[in-house]
């Protein structure tokens, strides 16, 4: 797939894998007789989703965003999903697309979840290594607190050996709220999905790529209300998604999915109280 020039930046979507999940748990209250046209679903109610990592090099980085599903679920847990029984480790898929997993110096992480920071560690005989053995990882801070509170309503979505080994390396950096990670690629709070999920802005001559993370995971989540059943807060999904799909629409941003099986970069303009596919 080609990439994305963006000023001295090139970005290449690399996609980890496909899954299927449940299509109510992706749209919340919204009814299916109207997101299954946008998204059809199978006998068992799932749709396809996709991992979605972004790879962006600049003049001295090469950054890996997101590692998605990884490893450490469970024969079970993958045929429910719908994937392959045995999970390919991350570097070869990048390695795969054309590009050399030793150069990745830094990997980010818009959050915890299980989905996004998978392929972070190998497990090697039950011991979890680092995927990317330069990188240095980046994650929040009230993320990585957040997911050892060990909540009933999302302990389920944090597997410890996806970012635990990496922290107590010191190989994973816990930041702050808004914080430039190299020049000109930022992370930045946006709530709705948890408390401290990030999204991520990369800018190089004057052009802005969005990683939206799971504040809008696929393109038929663009309509504001159209929130998943798994946020935590969902009226701060809907201010966050409109506040960051408004200046992404007026900036002619290009946007990157967590989740879409189908778009690796797409820009975006305003219509009615929404948000269409340029
Ligand atoms: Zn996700």
């Amino acid at each position: 797939m080609a990439g994305l020039s963006l000023g001295n930046f090139e970005i290449h979507l690399i996609r980890e894998g496909v899954y299927h999940w449940d299509g109510g748990a992706l749209f919340g209250v919204v009814p299916k007789t109207l997101w299954s046209r946008k998204t059809p679903a199978d006998e068992l109610n799932r749709i396809p989703l996709a991992f979605n990592c972004y790879l962006i090099r600049t003049d001295e980085h090469q950054i890996l965003i997101e590692t998605g599903g990884g490893d450490k679920q469970d024969a079970r847990a993958r045929e429910r999903m719908n994937l392959p029984p045995e999970p390919r480790p991350l570097p070869d898929i990048v390695a795969e697309a054309g590009f050399d997993p030793e150069r990745i110096d830094v990997v980010l992480n818009s959050h915890l979840h299980w989905d996004h920071c998978g392929g972070n560690t190998i497990l090697h005989g039950g011991i979890a290594r680092p995927a990317f053995p330069r990188a240095t990882y980046y994650a929040s801070r009230g993320e990585w607190e957040h997911a050892h509170l060990r909540l009933s309503r999302d302990s389920i979505s944090y597997i410890d050996a996806n970012y635990d080994p990496l922290v107590d390396a010191g190989r994973m950096k816990l930041i702050g709220a808004d914080t430039e990670v190299v020049p000109g690629i930022r992370m930045q709070v946006a709530p709705g999905h948890n408390r401290d999920m990030m999204v991520v802005t990369a800018e190089s001559g004057g052009a802005t790529f969005c990683f939206l993370s799971d504040l809008v995971p696929t393109a038929a989540h663009l309509h504001p209300t159209w929130v998943a059943a798994f946020d935590l807060y969902p009226l701060e999904s809907i201010d966050n998604k409109l506040k960051w799909l408004t200046a992404a629409a007026a900036g002619g941003w290009h946007l990157g999915f967590a989740h879409d099986p189908q778009i690796d970069f797409t820009r975006i303009a305003t219509e009615k109280n929404s948000f269409r596919l340029l």
